[in-house]
């Protein structure tokens, strides 16, 4: 046996080699470890292990030749370029290039033999190929298929090929693809030929570098026995490490709290302008129930926009503060949390004050006296409630008695931020093994069974009822060359003494950009609203760079009615609640993703009049709306309701996207689709509870090969 090597690393001495440009990407892309780069796995393959002559390709190919330049000559006509004719014998193709080098067209010189891959193109000239790869001719073919990484920029892909190749083989060497799966309950699906599973190791390097002969097909849709190994491995580690969270959860202790007869839950619905709906009515119950055990909650409440989701969390808030206990509400806008807080503060303050009680407020924009002093009232326990940003997670705020945290738009928050809130705990109370509850509000459905059998460790109450009186908003797309028929619909809102929201469109690549369109179009609208001799109305802006305390100065006119028209960016899109507004304009409604079009329009059709919802999308140049954006324009104008849309984000997208980035900021999925593993997904399930109980190191070692540190996304 060898002598073992001196560890690299004997004690921990910081590197001080700068990382390289590639390096850096590969870590921001989570690819740290070998057996995160093995599992690493390819988008595509190209087939570069076979040479066919360019008489047998057809249009539309992705095809490898070798032949020799004919031509090789530069017009001007219609634009600059490099046109090269090359010959392999059974035909000839003319290669275009739109940019290069000197040295590229030395390479191309007439005479050189060389191998060429792009796609074949017909056309009048006969075959032609734009900007293909290629080299000289000769040297070994490939005898696997080359497979083609997902990349970021900065990270060639031929520099992350050999970085996963060497991780591949790295992570075998180490024994890094010992079979944890006990071999009797393999998923059919993953069975090859002979009705034998692949193995993971076995899977791993096929995937990575297939044999010529396989269906690509096969490869693509991820029905390969290969493919389902690993969408298997993948599901069961995200099933076991939620079980394992949920039985760590039953193990620990939260305070038990009751409803008391004549307390502050049952004096808060006294004091409410309305009666509860059904719905609301039965997931307090879920909620109450769950807040008599002595087991943390760790419950979602999802329900549309507009569904009252935040009476629901007040009336849970009340049981706890009756029992002389704490809680916390948190939002992740400023503007959001203040709604929060001038609603509870209205319903609760009278209730609270005879118990020399009170309800405050932490944001990171407030003032340092006004903050010191509520980070008194939570140390002290005389704030029973807390409103606030990610300011109420910050270091400095410690609660006496912390027994329920509400996190609202939970899907804004990041995983840690939620973390943070739930370890606030009773540290200062002596009962340190005690966790607060957990109320988790979202007004992203997902759907229902969906939610249910991929959150293992969550219990999920759904408001499927809205309020009555709401009158449905009407849903119309509008081409943007019509923008002028939309101003005088919106003076005649305003007449109306009705209010309206012009929402701007969301540009990616600038916030600047941003910026500008909506200082222009509050600019344009300010004055195509105030011609002379007319009553003025105010136009107001509000965009996300804007300091905290203009923001909410411009809220509160246009919450008082006083301002006529909100232009704004995508600020408003969580939980604003002005009754009065009955008109939304989104500007380039098609860059919006589906859920967040939903989420706007919530913020009209509160009152009682009829509401209307225009989606403008752009025409002629410079806005192509492209397929999929038309089918959410189509979905949003066909249907209102939250879990629908939900249903069609699934489908347009694919789950692993919808749950990764909406849910919890990290893709949690990366290989499993749930919309069409849902047996794997069943099969997970099935055998989660069964490898924690019968073979928890196999379980243990599972998880760790494919969560490592990353565990705690799936916990929270
Ligand atoms: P969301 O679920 O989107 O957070 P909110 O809690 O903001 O919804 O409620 C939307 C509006 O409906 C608020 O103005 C709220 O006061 C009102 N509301 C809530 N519940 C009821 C009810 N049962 N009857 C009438 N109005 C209600
Ligand atoms: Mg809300």
């Amino acid at each position: 046996m060898p002598a073992p090597k001196p560890s690299a690393k004997p004690i921990a001495k910081p590197d001080t080699k700068p990382l390289s440009a590639p390096q850096k990407a590969l870590r921001k892309l989570g690819l740290d470890r070998d057996i995160d780069l093995a599992l690493h796995l390819p988008l595509r393959y190209e087939d570069e292990t076979r040479i066919v002559r360019l008489a047998d390709t057809r249009e539309g190919d992705m095809a490898q030749i070798e032949a020799t330049v004919v031509s090789c000559e530069i017009a001007y006509k219609p634009r600059r370029q490099l046109l090269v004719v090359v010959d392999d014998g059974s035909d000839t193709c003319t290669l275009r290039f739109f940019s290069f080098y000197p040295s590229q067209q030395k390479a191309l010189a007439v005479g050189n033999r060389l191998r060429l891959r792009g796609e074949v193109k017909g056309g009048f000239m006969g075959r032609t190929m734009m900007h293909p790869s290629f080299h000289m001719a000769g040297g070994e073919l490939p005898n696997a298929l080359t497979p083609v990484y997902p990349t970021s920029a900065g990270l060639p892909q031929v520099y992350l090929r050999k970085a996963v190749h060497s991780g591949l083989v790295h992570a075998a060497r180490q024994g890094a693809f010992v079979e944890t799966i006990p071999p009797e309950h393999m998923p059919r699906s993953a069975m090859g030929a002979g009705a034998k599973a692949w193995g993971l190791a076995q899977s791993l390097h096929f995937l990575h570098h297939p044999t010529p002969d396989v269906s690509l097909a096969q490869l693509e849709d991820r029905t390969h026995p290969a493919w389902q190994r690993l969408k298997a491995e993948e599901l069961l580690a995200q099933q076991l490490s939620q079980l394992q969270s949920k039985r760590a959860r039953e193990e620990l202790r939260a305070p038990a709290l009751v409803l008391k007869k004549g307390g502050l839950h049952e004096q808060l619905l006294g004091v409410l302008p309305f009666g509860l709906t059904g719905a609301q009515r039965r997931v307090g119950e879920e909620i109450a129930l769950d807040l008599m055990r002595q087991v943390p909650m760790h419950r979602l409440l999802q329900g549309d926009v507009g569904s009252g989701k935040t009476v629901v969390a007040a009336l849970a808030a009340a049981v706890a503060m009756d029992g002389g206990w704490q809680c916390a509400l948190m939002a992740p806008t400023e503007i959001l949390a203040e709604q929060h807080f001038r609603k509870l503060i209205g319903w609760l303050e009278p209730l609270l004050t005879p118990l020399g009680k009170r309800v405050a407020w932490l944001t990171g924009s407030q003032k340092k006296k006004e903050r010191t002093e509520m980070l008194g009232l939570i140390a002290s326990g005389e704030a029973a409630l807390v409103v606030g940003t990610h300011a109420v997670i910050q270091e400095q705020v410690q609660f006496k008695n912390l027994a329920l945290a509400i996190i609202d738009e939970q899907h804004r928050f990041g995983v840690a931020q939620r973390l943070a809130l739930r370890e606030k705990m009773l540290t200062h109370d002596g009962s340190p093994e005690q966790e607060p509850h957990m109320l988790m509000m979202s007004a992203t459905p997902i759907p229902r069974t969906l939610a249910m059998s991929y959150y293992a460790d969550l219990d999920v109450s759904t408001l499927d009822e809205l309020p009555p009186g709401r009158t449905p908003v009407v849903t119309k797309l509008v081409s943007e060359s019509r923008r002028d028929e939309l101003i005088e619909r919106i003076r005649h809102q305003l007449d109306e003494g009705r209010q309206v929201y012009w929402v701007c469109p969301l540009i990616e690549e600038s916030e600047a950009l941003d910026l500008t369109n909506a200082t222009e179009t509050h600019a344009l609208l300010t004055e195509a609203l105030n011609p002379p001799g007319v009553k003025p109305v105010l136009v107001g802006l509000l965009h996300s760079r804007m300091p905290p305390a203009d923001k909410k100065a411009v809220m509160a006119q246009f919450e008082s009615g006083a301002m006529g028209v909100l232009v704004s960016t995508t600020v408003i899109e969580v939980g604003v609640d002005v009754p009065n507004a009955s008109l939304m304009v989104i500007e380039h409604a098609e860059r919006f993703g589906l859920s967040q079009l939903h989420q706007l329009r919530g913020r009209v059709g509160r009152g009682a009049a009829a509401s209307a919802c225009v989606l403008m999308y752009a025409t002629g140049e410079s806005g192509r709306v492209s397929e999929t954006a038309r089918e959410r324009l189509r979905a949003m104008v066909e249907t209102s309701d939250g879990f629908e849309i939900a249903r069609r984000d699934l489908e347009i997208r694919g789950p692993g996207e919808f749950l990764g980035a909406r849910q919890s900021g990290a893709a949690l999925l990366r290989f499993a689709d749930l919309a069409e593993d849902g047996e794997l997904l069943q099969w997970a399930r099935e055998l989660a509870p069964l490898m924690l109980d019968k073979y928890p190191e196999l379980a243990e070692r599972h998880v760790s090969r494919w969560l490592g540190g990353k565990s705690d996304f799936l916990k929270a």
